[in-house]
């Protein structure tokens, strides 16, 4: 099986470079949404792993206009990515459809004005969408809510609908475990959404966290052929990282016999497993996660950044001679 850029796996990046013959950058930018489980709706303590304020970086604050913070994004990014030229603003923090129509049209159409912003991609619950909005949003997807929106890419070609990605966080395929972290929604609901999004064109994609209380590694890899039945684009996975303060930290305290605990090796080890299990067309965007070590409760891997995890997973993949999807034909 050949992966683009020689890679073994099918990757997010690699997917928008060849879509767009660019790298597009996200822009985390917090909108002031907040979410049905922390305001009374569905649930008032949150997920017993959420603090949102350990997971988006200073230049995103409610304060400030949506435009302000893509500028000073687009400043924070450019050391790092001198040659990204075109971004998507990114709603991440807390459920970013988690609002009325009429508030959803003028925020993203805000972010889809700035001149640098090619696509919006709206980070939300599974529970916090209706066909009313996914029809919207379906309608800015497919430049039919935009007309006059143009953009010209870094190789001359102009798009005129730009790109629109919508974010389920599912976290876990198991119902046992979205009840114990009091999630405040069904698998079924998750897969009900995605199935409504992908349906109307748009671009759909989920985040999972690996190493949930109560979940083991055979959980981890079956539920790959759930989340391989779903009309996804993109997945994330990260690894359970405990954040200081949260319910969970209690709870890992004093059952630390019901959680995962693997080393990076045994980790990297765990996605090249999942990555076999998994569709091969499926972008894989992220497979570890990278909160700041002030807001963790411990650093079992060090200060181990994202790109090294990359490397290792590479070398992992090679070593064994494995790719994406290789046991998914199988199954
Ligand atoms: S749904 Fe998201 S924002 Fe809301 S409590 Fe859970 S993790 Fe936090």
């Amino acid at each position: 099986m050949e992966f683009p850029e020689g890679k073994r796996y099918e990757t997010f990046v690699g997917y928008y470079r060849r879509k767009y013959g660019e790298r597009l950058q996200k822009l985390v930018l917090d909108a002031g949404f907040t979410c049905p489980n922390r305001d009374g709706t569905v649930g008032h303590g949150g997920c017993s792993f959420c603090d949102n304020a350990a997971f988006h970086p200073g230049y995103s604050t409610p304060g400030k206009s949506l435009s302000e913070q893509i500028d000073e994004g687009i400043t924070f990014h450019r050391v790092r990515y001198p040659r990204a030229s075109h971004y998507l603003a990114y709603f991440q923090s807390y459920s970013n459809t988690y609002a009325s129509l009429e508030r959803l049209k003028e925020l993203y159409l805000e972010a889809l004005s700035h001149p640098s912003a090619v696509g919006i991609v709206i980070g939300t619950r599974p529970d916090c969408v209706d066909d009313a909005k996914l029809d919207f949003i379906a309608s800015l997807a497919s430049g039919k809510g935009l007309p006059g929106w143009r953009r010209t890419l870094k190789d001359g070609r102009v798009i005129d609908s730009p790109v629109v990605v919508v974010e389920y966080g599912i976290e876990s395929c198991y119902d046992s475990t979205l009840a114990r972290v009091g999630r405040g929604h069904d698998f079924e609901c998750a897969r009900k959404a995605v199935e409504a999004t992908a349906s109307r064109g748009i671009e759909t994609g989920a985040h999972f966290i690996l190493g949930l209380p109560g979940e083991t590694r055979e959980m981890l890899l079956d539920q790959c052929s759930a989340i391989s039945s779903m009309p996804l684009r993109s997945v994330k996975f990260h690894q359970l990282q405990v954040v200081r303060g949260t319910r969970m930290e209690k709870e890992f305290s004093e059952r630390p016999e019901d959680f995962l605990r693997l080393g990076l090796d045994e980790y990297v080890d765990l996605v090249v497993d999942i990555l076999e299990r998994l569709r091969p067309d499926l972008s894989i965007e992220r497979v570890a996660g990278e909160v700041p070590p002030r807001f963790v409760n411990e650093t079992p891997w060090g200060l181990v950044r994202n790109a090294d995890i990359l490397h290792l997973l590479d070398a992992r993949l090679e070593e064994r001679d494995t790719f994406q999807g290789r046991l998914y034909a199988s199954r």
